[in-house]
């Protein structure tokens, strides 16, 4: 089902325009550099949330190979040891080595639930790629290495110590806190997924929640520094086409000019060469408008440009050639596949390509779908989708949610503003906002903008990161649950 731009809250959200004004007031105040703290021993808590965190990363808990039911396991046995009964803490195995973990602490229950989910599995690493063995934790020179530092273990951890925090305090929260550890994230696994879509389809009632938190935004740091808070509402749809050309084939001896690689290579080319239409919707117009502010001469010219109703060409143009900004601009469609011919000496009886597109909310797998077909011209090259991508419709904008998320980010980071965004890659997010609970990527963890590592090499989190992400995450939850 596609959703429709007037599906947008920020549209006609009023305070989506006062927190606008505020934030753009925080932006007069300068961003002075956070001087280097000078090493302290770990407080309890900080030390408890690294021991959760090195355990995590040292599971492999890679999609295809590695065990989640073992990493569910051992955050189960955490929080049970934190003192969390029992029966509030549930691993369920839909599949060998496929383990999600739900856990409940209880509240008072005058509001409903809230859920924190993030997920256990990772993309594979290879030892020789990397600088370190990518499944022990690494903390070197202000950085913790290993596989899932970043997406999505220290996550993870956060929302576990946080439970374990809160049990231990005997604090009481006016709403239930749910937490969700997925499998399948990365990945879907033979007869899966079973990380999310499973517990919608097999434990509903334990998920229900008034909104989750999730990955997907979170604190943005450049060349260190704390940049800008992501308030991520709504994210592209993944949706991959196969090309194809078939042909009779024959002898390389005798080749004729209908060939399939030749006709599949020229429809790749028109299409290398075309651009989606620019498609603002409300949440990258409010972006553009406030990264304004982040950037200085052209950059700045251009992001406003782009804001405006009629935006002037060159400044798209230029904006374009970023991937980054182009990706918020934009429909975007890649070939990331190709796959040819069967013999040395035999022309090509088939040719095929795959085209992995990242769709806007608001426009259909469908309509992008006759789109390639109209760019490729070509009626010999048949464009088929291997799967129905789910649509993932934005969240509107909680208000409670914001205020704590703004109150918060200057408390921790003065200045620093909070922009709404829309995430060019795809969460399990999808799957909750899909049976009505809107779901917000948000949290403290600051990774450096231009040096994304998450399923490359050598991926890393800053240490002050970690442990300012955790507190955040602590005094989140806190907030949105009735505070003291
Ligand atoms: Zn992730």
């Amino acid at each position: 089902m596609a959703v429709s731009r007037g599906d947008n809250p920020m549209r006609t959200n009023p305070l989506l325009r006062s927190w606008t004004v505020l934030t753009l007031a925080a932006f007069a105040i300068a961003q002075a550099a956070t001087p280097a703290a000078a090493p302290q021993p770990l407080l309890a808590h900080q030390q408890l949330a690294r021991d959760i965190y090195r355990e995590l990363i040292e599971i492999n808990t890679v999609t295809a190979t590695g065990d989640t039911a073992q990493a569910a396991d051992a955050m189960a046995a955490r929080l049970r040891a934190g003192g969390l009964p029992e029966a509030d803490v549930q691993v369920f195995k839909p599949a060998p080595k496929k383990g999600n973990l739900v856990a409940r602490l209880h509240g008072t229950g005058a509001r409903k639930p809230i859920l924190l989910m993030a997920h256990l599995d990772v993309v594979d690493a290879r030892r020789e790629d990397w600088s370190f063995d990518p499944f022990t934790l690494t903390e070197k020179d202000g950085y913790f290495y290993g596989r899932g530092t970043t997406d999505d273990k220290a996550m993870a951890a956060a929302f576990v110590a946080t439970l374990i925090r809160c049990q231990q305090e005997g604090y009481q929260p006016d709403r239930d806190i749910i937490l969700v550890l997925e499998t399948d994230e990365e990945a879907s696994s033979p007869g899966g997924p079973y990380g999310m879509p499973w517990l919608l389809q097999n434990q509903r009632k334990l998920l229900d929640a008034e909104y989750a938190l999730n990955e997907g935004g979170g604190l943005g740091l450049k060349n260190g520094r704390p940049w800008e808070m992501d308030f991520q509402t709504s994210e592209k749809v993944y949706q991959s086409y196969w090309l194809e050309v078939r042909n009779p084939g024959g002898h390389s001896s005798l080749p004729t000019k209908d060939n399939a690689i030749y006709r599949l290579a020229a429809g790749l080319g028109r299409l290398a060469a075309f651009d989606f239409p620019v498609h603002l919707n409300e949440t990258t117009r409010a972006y553009f408008e406030r990264a304004v502010a982040l950037e200085e001469g052209q950059m700045a010219l251009d992001m406003k440009a782009v804001s405006q109703e009629r935006p002037d060409p060159s400044a798209i143009a230029r904006l374009s050639a970023i991937p980054i900004y182009n990706a918020q601009l934009r429909t975007t469609c890649v070939a990331t596949r190709l796959e040819a011919g069967h013999a040395d000496n035999a022309l090509p009886q088939t040719a095929r390509a795959l085209v992995n597109c990242r769709i806007l909310p608001g426009e259909t797998p469908e309509e992008v779908r006759q789109t390639i077909i109209r760019v490729l011209a070509d009626d010999q090259i048949s464009v088929t989708a291997p799967r129905n991508a789910a649509p993932s419709p934005a969240s509107p904008v909680n208000g409670e949610l914001l205020a704590a998320v703004e109150k918060l980010t200057q408390e921790f980071w003065p200045g620093t503003p909070v922009i709404p965004t829309m995430v060019t890659g795809a969460t399990d997010g999808r799957y909750l906002r899909n049976t009505g609970i809107p779901t917000y990527g948000v949290d403290g963890l600051g990774t450096d903008l231009f040096d994304v590592r998450a399923h490359g090499r050598d991926e890393r989190m800053p240490v002050k990161s970690f442990y300012e992400g955790i507190e955040f995450s602590y005094r989140l939850v806190k907030a949105l649950s009735g505070g003291r």
